[in-house]
């Protein structure tokens, strides 16, 4: 049987966070699964522990993944189609007809607690940063200190001609004075670009490269809520098991990685979160 020794509790090699009266062995809920109670007992005994989140973490905030059927805006156009960087090119009308409704609906999105479980945990000195593939601003807004965007975020628009870039609100406000809703730059009059990563594009390599120093120097790496199965971000936890760190998996849908992942966490995203801070002695942010 795999699972917790009894009286071991979690996070032995940590001092400061846990808490010695917790009530049970484990500090976690008799409703907690095990593997649950697993996740905590690799994340308590991890000198270096980092977070990979994916779309999962931001469905609870109402945004939905579109890889998964009947989501609302990507249920009605194709996101390889709009979202592409040649439909951005060839009709930045049309791509901000699309954008703009995209923008609006992120913009009004408030984190969960999932993203301030991390927080949480990074402020306890449990979690060295964030790796996330949303580019929704949850981490920021929770206040996640160490964060890496790899496909970029709705924070900025960027000027792909001259490299002019203006926060979201600057942006929005062009968008809406222009005739034909397309924010233009002020330097050289080329159409802003969301600094987000469309279909087609590369990775910017600056916070992809920090991504994979992360990764290869992590203990434990957290997968929360991504499939995986996007590259290159898919083979960041490779990075962390060639190292000799470990994987922990927390998401409902199945994952390539699976079989590689010491602890497979399938329950809600929130729920699992929590009770991974509970347990952790990390409590509120
Ligand atoms: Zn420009």
């Amino acid at each position: 049987m795999r699972g917790l020794r009894a009286g071991t509790g979690v996070g032995g090699r940590r001092a400061a966070p846990m808490s010695p009266a917790a009530p049970h062995a484990n500090g976690l809920p008799p409703s907690a699964g095990l593997e649950t109670a697993r996740l905590a007992e690799l994340v308590a005994g991890a000198r270096t522990v980092v977070a990979l989140t994916g779309a999962g973490i931001s469905v609870p905030s109402g945004i939905p993944d579109f890889r998964s059927p009947g989501t609302g805006l990507w249920e009605r156009v194709d996101p390889m189609e709009v979202a592409h960087i040649d439909a951005f090119r060839r009709d930045p009308r049309r791509f901000w007809q699309f954008y703009a409704e995209r923008f609006a609906t992120l913009a009004e999105k408030r984190p969960n607690d999932a993203h301030r479980a991390l927080v949480a945990m990074e402020r306890h000195g449990l979690l060295g940063g964030v790796i996330t593939q949303n580019v929704d601003m949850l981490h920021r807004r929770a206040g996640t200190r160490e964060l890496v965007e790899v496909h970029g975020s709705i924070a900025a628009c960027v000027c792909p001609e001259c490299g002019e870039r203006i926060p979201l609100e600057q942006a929005r406000e062009r968008m809406l004075a222009s005739a034909d809703g397309v924010p233009r730059c002020e330097r050289c009059g080329g159409p802003l670009k969301p600094d987000v990563v469309l279909f087609g594009e590369m990775l910017p390599a600056a916070p992809l490269a920090r991504a994979g120093e992360l990764c290869a120097g992590a203990e434990v790496l957290l997968c929360i809520g991504s499939s995986l199965e996007v590259h290159p971000v898919a083979g960041l936890p490779r990075l962390t098991l060639q190292a000799g760190g470990r994987l922990a998996i927390v998401t409902q849908g199945e994952t390539p990685l699976d079989p590689l992942a010491a602890v497979r966490c399938r329950g809600d995203v929130v729920q699992e979160l929590q009770a991974l801070v509970r347990a952790l002695g990390a409590g509120e942010p």
